[in-house]
């Protein structure tokens, strides 16, 4: 792995699209890491990118990078929780494949143009893990457990995990409603209250785990028997998605990831509380063949949605900007530059990583080859399907560009 060290270069780009603006033929100028200044044509000094895009740097607000050496998904066309016990399965034959995993899975990130990673962490990983390979985002430590000895014991984890020394961004993920009891829910309230740290669970994801909220019974019933942990006392009130919610609604930050099956009060109360995130797993949800997913109706709302690739477990890569070309590729009257922002500054803001506007912004941008630049028109092309990402940048240091990219920034 090679940082190109790039202090004080300036590079013409044929678009600059960020949140707040969308500029064509430009030269950006960068320093200590932030934006210098942005002028228009080629200056003398700057370095030619060619046909790109330079966009705001893309963010993938929800995976689990241990599982990032898997060659290909685990089967996701039976039942959810014939890929769940698959999932446990390969954790368990494989624990010594996890720092490699998350290394491989760093640079893939990179090598797709990600800049920010919203990471879900279980066991076996160590702080070197990230910090050798030069990370951007929150480790979540998951936690769960559905009996009073086991909740106590991932409470503490939970809080050694945010008040320690092992790792500087850091948060919480209470696993999920079917693992997970809503104590355990609650005391991670707790922890990210006194600590400011953000939150991150998966809900309402699939009509089962609704139905063993509901009544108690289904596929979830059945594997929690298998796996020893099932008690009659257990899912015996009935709960629903907004129970959680509104526990989860009391942290600092927290992100609601896929969401599946939010109904439209749910949804409501989301749009209203503007520290929660929906995080939405396109090519995921697509592989489990779920119904159609809500986010469309979350951001007619008002509500945030971010993007998230969910892991390799599930997902053919840990490609942002091919969830975002899937997106594009399906629904076409969509803006590509709202989709930029769901794949960037939602994410971003959800994980913790935006900045007032007193303060000035460390340069995370993500570059785009353009296949067909003449229609001139980013709303309409930035994730068409012949586009690459070909570059990444994360502090004002390219932490990966393509071949010919990198021989035109070392050789200009
Ligand atoms: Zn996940």
């Amino acid at each position: 792995m090679r940082l190109l060290v790039n202090d004080s270069q300036s590079y013409h780009v044929e678009w600059l699209v960020t949140s707040e603006q969308s500029q064509s033929d430009v030269t950006v100028r960068f320093s200590d890491g932030l934006v210098l200044s942005i002028e228009p044509g080629r200056t003398a000094d700057s370095v030619e990118l060619g046909p790109v895009a330079m966009v705001e740097g893309l963010v993938n607000a929800h995976t689990h990078l241990e599982f990032s050496s898997l060659p290909k998904p685990i089967p996701t066309t039976g039942r959810f929780t014939d890929w769940i016990r698959n999932v446990v399965k390969y954790r368990r034959e494989n624990p010594e494949l996890t720092s490699a995993a998350i290394s491989a899975g760093i640079e893939e990130s990179w090598q797709s143009g990600t800049t920010i990673v919203g990471e879900i962490a279980t066991v076996g990983w160590s702080a070197a893990d990230y910090a050798k390979s030069g990370f951007k985002g929150i480790v979540f430590q998951e936690v769960l457990g559905l009996s009073s000895e086991r909740i106590q014991q991932q409470t503490e984890l939970a809080r050694s995990h945010v008040t320690g020394n092992r790792i500087d961004s850091r948060g919480i993920s209470p696993h999920a409603p079917y693992s997970t009891h809503l104590d355990l829910v609650r005391q991670s309230v707790e922890i990210a209250i006194q600590t400011n740290c953000p939150l991150a669970m998966h809900l309402a994801e699939t009509k089962a785990e609704l139905e063993l909220l509901g009544t108690g019974t289904g596929e979830f019933r059945e594997m929690l028997i298998d796996f020893g942990i099932w008690n009659d006392t257990r899912f015996q009130t009935p709960l629903k998605p907004m129970d959680y919610l509104e526990v989860l609604a009391r942290a600092p930050r927290s992100l609601i990831i896929h969401g599946n099956y939010l109904d439209d009060t749910e949804l409501k109360f989301l749009a209203s509380q503007p520290q929660m995130t929906l995080v939405y797993c396109p090519r995921t949800h697509f592989a489990f063949g779920h119904s159609e997913h809500p986010w469309r109706r979350l951001i007619e709302l008002g509500g945030p949605v971010a993007i998230g690739t969910d892991s390799r477990a599930s997902n053919p890569d840990l490609s942002l900007f091919a969830e975002l070309q899937f997106l594009a590729a399906r629904h076409p009257d969509v803006s590509h530059l709202a989709l930029l922002k769901l794949g960037s500054s939602h994410g971003r803001r959800a994980l913790g990583f935006e900045t007032d506007s007193s303060s000035k912004t460390l340069a995370d941008f993500t570059l785009i080859r353009l296949a067909d630049s003449s229609q001139g028109r980013p709303q309409l092309e930035l994730f068409g399907p012949a586009n690459q990402s070909c570059g990444t940048m994360i502090n004002g240091r390219w932490v990966w560009l393509a071949p010919d990219l990198a021989n035109q920034v070392l050789n200009p």
